[in-house]
């Protein structure tokens, strides 16, 4: 009796001091270290996060953290606004990636997507080097009202069915939950394509032509709102690589509806 009572006793400790598993090693979280604790993760793991700094970005436009010929001469009334990534895709962010989408390590729903939260505060900040007098920073200086939505890229019907869920989607979900905003499921694919990582980049932009059309519903409903105020939707994705599946996605959106794109994807 006296074994089971302390042994309670220790359990009440444990949950008081508000320790518990991490998401990703499922080590313990340390009590004190609620910061941390935030997105649900040790502090081994959480130092292993390559975040994108704000001082490292390079690209205005996409976010890029090194020189960018993608967006350079680049400009087009049908692109999105800029983009951000929270995290460099490193051998660990892969292998986090790829434990959340084949292994279904669901844990890591979470906290991948309040890792997004990130790339959302970057897209609130003006760029290194850009002077308030820059067309680009009077965007920050004075920010008009502006309603925010949430939609993602979306996965095949094929791909959806094998997988189960889209990472995308979830992460979206996540992001919209915490920063409050709705959660539009405002683009389809119509067709399945095969894997893009081994394609050029040309072949990549070839590949995505017609790829995407908007779901009828959330087109109008979003149409209606753009007539009473400005809307600013975010295009959730989990890697950006060569940004040729966010300007579809983008061109796709601004071809029928009057709203400002910003990409936010997890890692790049
Ligand atoms: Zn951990
Ligand atoms: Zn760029």
């Amino acid at each position: 009796m006296t074994g089971l009572i302390g042994w309670l006793r220790s359990c009440e400790r444990l949950l008081s001091r508000g320790e518990r598993c991490c998401q990703v090693c499922a080590g313990r979280i340390m009590a004190g270290k609620r910061r941390l604790g935030m997105l649900g993760i040790c502090q081994g793991c959480a130092e292993g996060i390559p975040w994108i700094h704000l001082s490292e970005l390079t690209c205005a436009r996409c976010g890029r953290y090194e020189r960018c010929p993608d967006c350079e001469g680049s400009s087009s009334a049908a692109s999105f606004v800029q983009s951000r990534s929270a995290v460099r895709y490193n051998e660990r962010m892969k292998e986090w990636l790829a434990a959340y989408k084949y292994q279904r390590k669901e844990s890591l729903r979470t906290v991948m997507g309040g890792m997004l939260l990130h790339a959302y505060h970057l897209h609130k900040l003006p760029p290194p080097g850009q002077r308030l007098h820059d067309g680009l920073s009077d965007r920050f200086a004075s920010i008009p009202a502006v309603r925010e939505y949430v939609t993602f890229v979306p996965l095949s019907a094929e791909r959806c069915a094998e997988r189960g869920f889209n990472q995308a989607e979830q992460m979206a979900a996540e992001l919209a939950r915490l920063i409050g905003a709705p959660l539009l499921p405002l683009l389809r694919r119509n067709r399945h394509t095969e894997r893009q990582s081994s394609k050029s980049r040309h072949e990549r932009i070839e590949n995505m032509k017609g790829l995407f059309e908007l779901d009828a519903y959330a087109a109008i409903m979003l149409a209606e709102e753009a007539k009473r105020i400005k809307i600013r939707l975010y295009v959730i994705d989990d890697v950006y690589t060569t940004g040729s599946t966010m300007s579809e996605c983008s061109r796709v959106i601004r071809e029928s509806l009057p709203v400002e794109v910003y990409g936010i994807t997890w890692a790049r």
